[in-house]
């Protein structure tokens, strides 16, 4: 009889987002003259820019034509993409990353899930709480997480590093020694930054202990402020203690066309191995590469046209991410984010839990939104929305919002 792998079990029971559109069919069946309108999942509206229309077209068109066939991508994606994104992501900040040291993917979810699989099962990981939960998933999954406990919401195996009001939603060093460290900057849900010097801490915190610090970067293009870092290479000794996840999808609107990739110098060892070969060979055993179309279409995110466009949608996105958040600072309410981030995390109304809040906002004001729970402990009585919308929807919610009988202190 075959034997199932019972890590799996150990996993809660339902997906954050399938318990969510459980509740707002629901709802949509109870009340279908309402209008929903949604901030709760994390994916763009907006259509995908021109010059990635055009580049897609362009790449279809040739793979019609005689001699010009494209059979499966190289495993780690084409040098003219791998070359751009060195040249135009990493040299410019002053990076010393190379085309050889990018790995190009479908996307950044499946790298950070999988990564943790060129590490050891004893290995212990950190992460921000609240975060994203792919990362303490990936690794219950891999038996790394010990035991669930259903009171506290924490896995007895992992270290969380709390982000809350109380200490500005910034990690801080943890007392146990990590040897994995999940770091998401700008972090979703909350929407909160480290800064030059905060990373830098990191960096060497990192180098001393041995640890491995797994960068998630998938709304790099968020960043406003100067003092935060776009890639943890800016800051001096990353290469030697940190790979970095990068996502086409909040940037460029790829989250229905996949597009990631996973960079690892080759200066990461450990335990005398290069992680880079280590990676390069999961991903040759594992990963069919991405398609040429895609990569051709990545290539116009870099183009003088593409780049203008996604300035424009990014700026799109952050308007709405104002709209909210002085919407609901003018109504009172205790809000961060929305600065770096598509995210603003909310601090629910007194006496509620997150998933109360949940309720309330879907009965009151027909708006879906996130509960802070879902992405950790720390996340009770906090709640997510996001910028993703588009702006008269996210107008329209704002203003149903402020009228919530739950919301008005
Ligand atoms: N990383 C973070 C922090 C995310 O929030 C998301 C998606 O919401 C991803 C990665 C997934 O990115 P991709 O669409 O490239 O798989």
């Amino acid at each position: 009889m075959v034997k199932i792998n019972e890590n799996y079990l150990k996993l809660p029971g339902s997906y954050l987002f399938s318990t969510i559109a459980k509740k707002v069919s629901a709802y949509i069946e109870a009340n279908p003259d309402k209008k929903v309108i949604r901030l709760g999942i994390g994916d763009v509206t907006q259509p995908i820019a021109p010059a990635i229309i055009e580049e897609l077209h362009g790449a279809v068109d040739e793979m019609g034509e005689a001699g010009t066939f494209h059979g499966y991508a190289p495993d780690l994606g084409y040098g003219f993409l791998r070359e751009l994104i060195a040249s135009e992501d990493y040299i410019p900040r002053g990076c010393e990353i190379t085309a050889d040291e990018i790995f190009v993917s479908d996307g950044a979810k499946s790298d950070c899930g999988n990564i943790q699989e060129i590490f050891d099962q004893n290995c212990k990981i950190a992460v921000c709480d609240p975060v994203y939960p792919v990362y303490v998933d990936s690794n219950v999954m891999a038996g790394r997480t010990g035991e669930y406990d259903e009171t506290t919401g924490k896995w007895s195996n992992v270290i969380y590093m709390p982000c809350t009001a109380e200490n500005h939603f910034i990690p801080e060093l943890p007392e146990e020694t990590p040897d994995l460290i999940y770091l998401c900057v700008p972090n979703n849900p909350t929407g909160t930054t480290l800064t030059r010097d905060q990373l830098k801490v990191w960096v060497d915190y990192a180098n001393e202990t041995g640890a491995v610090i797994l960068y998630d970067a998938a709304y790099e293009s968020y960043i406003a402020q100067d003092d935060v870092p776009h890639s943890i290479y800016e800051i001096e000794g990353a290469n030697t203690c940190a790979i970095e996840f990068r996502s086409f999808s909040k940037n460029a609107g790829f989250t229905g066309v996949r597009l990631g990739f996973t960079v690892i110098p080759k200066s990461l060892v450990r335990g005398g191995v290069m992680l880079h070969s280590l990676w390069a060979r999961r991903h040759g055993t594992k990963f069919n590469g991405a398609p040429y179309i895609i990569q051709k279409a990545g290539t116009a995110v870099y183009s003088k046209e593409g780049k203008a466009q996604l300035k424009e949608q990014v700026a799109y996105y952050m308007r709405n991410a104002k709209v909210i958040y002085d919407g609901l600072k003018e109504a009172g309410c205790e809000v961060y984010g929305g600065v770096n981030a598509p995210y603003i995390w909310l601090r629910v109304p007194e006496g509620m839990t997150s998933w109360d809040f949940f309720d309330r906002l879907l009965e009151e004001a027909s708006v879906v939104g996130t509960p802070g729970s879902g992405f950790g402990p720390s996340g009770e009585g906090y709640f997510r929305l996001t910028a993703f919308g588009t702006y008269e929807n996210t107008v329209e919610a704002i203003e149903r919002m402020k009228k919530m009988p739950s919301l008005i202190k």
